[in-house]
C-alpha cells in the first residue's frame, strides 16, 4: 500500500511541489498524470526514498522510506521497489545479460534463475542478451529495463514516461507487459505518464492528477 498526507516537496531555490493525498492498496494501479514540470518524476522519487519529503508523511507498503538510515533505505529499496527510469538508462558498456546480472550485484539478493529465464522469455530478451544498449531499439531497451526492474520481484513497480520514446505499436506492447508482470507478481504498479497512448492501455486504473509547483 502506498499512502501519503499533505506530502510536499521543496526544491532548494525553486518549485515547492504539494502533491493531492492518495491511499493505493497493494497490487493496485495508479496513472500519474499531469503536465511536463508538474511534479510527476519527483512523486516517484519520494516513494522510492530517493528524495525526503520536506512536508507531511508518505508510507510505502507500512515503511516511512525518508525515516530510514542511509543503508537501511538503500537495502529497503533494492527488495521492495522496481524502477524503469524514463529512457531505460542501462549500462552502455556492459551486454543486455550483464545489466541483468548486475541487478543482484548491485541490491545483494539472491537470483532466481527461474523467474529470471521466465522474464527473458516472456519480454523477448534472449536474442538480445549478448548485444550492448546502442545497439537496441527503444522498444528493446524498455524491455530490458522492465526485466531488470521486474527481477528482484518488487511490491512496487515505478514507471516513468514508459511510452515517451516508442512509435504507437511499441508503446502499447510496452504498457501490455507492464500491466500484465505487474498483476502476475502481485505489483502495486505507478505508471507516470502525459502520454494519451498510455492512459488509453490502463482503462481500469486510479489516476493522480497533478497540477504542478508554484
Ligand atoms: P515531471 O516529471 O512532471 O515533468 P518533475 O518532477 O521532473 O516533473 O519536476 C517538477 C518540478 O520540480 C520542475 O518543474 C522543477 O521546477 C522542479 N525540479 C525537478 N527536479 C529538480 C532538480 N533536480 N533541482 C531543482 N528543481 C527541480
Ligand atoms: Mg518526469
Amino acid at each position: 500500500m502506498i499512502e501519503s498526507r499533505e506530502l510536499v516537496l521543496s526544491w532548494p531555490g525553486g518549485a515547492t511541489l504539494r502533491y493531492p493525498d492518495i491511499r493505493l492498496e497493494a497490487g493496485e494501479t495508479l496513472l500519474l498524470r499531469g503536465p511536463s514540470g508538474s511534479g510527476k518524476s519527483t512523486w516517484l522519487a519520494l516513494v522510492a526514498g530517493l528524495l525526503t519529503p520536506t512536508g507531511g508523511w508518505l508510507t510505502v507498503h507500512g515503511v516511512q522510506p525518508n525515516t530510514l538510515p542511509q543503508a537501511a533505505r538503500d537495502a529497503w529499496r533494492s527488495r521492495t521497489v522496481g524502477f524503469l527510469p524514463q529512457g531505460a538508462r542501462l549500462s552502455p558498456a556492459l551486454t543486455v545479460a550483464d545489466n541483468l546480472k548486475l541487478v543482484a550485484f548491485a541490491s545483494g539478493h539472491t537470483p532466481d534463475p527461474a523467474h529470471e529465464q521466465r522474464l527473458i522469455d516472456r519480454l523477448g530478451l534472449q536474442t538480445l542478451l549478448g548485444l550492448r544498449p546502442h545497439q537496441l531499439s527503444g522498444g528493446q531497451a524498455l524491455r530490458v529495463a522492465l526485466a531488470r526492474a521486474l527481477l528482484p520481484q518488487p511490491a512496487v513497480l515505478l514507471a516513468d514516461e514508459p511510452t515517451a520514446s516508442l512509435d504507437d505499436d511499441n508503446a502499447r506492447q510496452a504498457m501490455c507487459l507492464l500491466h500484465e508482470q505487474a498483476a502476475q507478481q502481485g505489483s502495486t504498479l505507478v505508471v507516470a505518464t502525459h502520454d494519451q497512448r498510455a492512459v488509453q492501455a490502463l482503462p481500469d486504473a486510479r489516476t493522480l492528477w497533478l497540477e504542478g509547483g508554484a
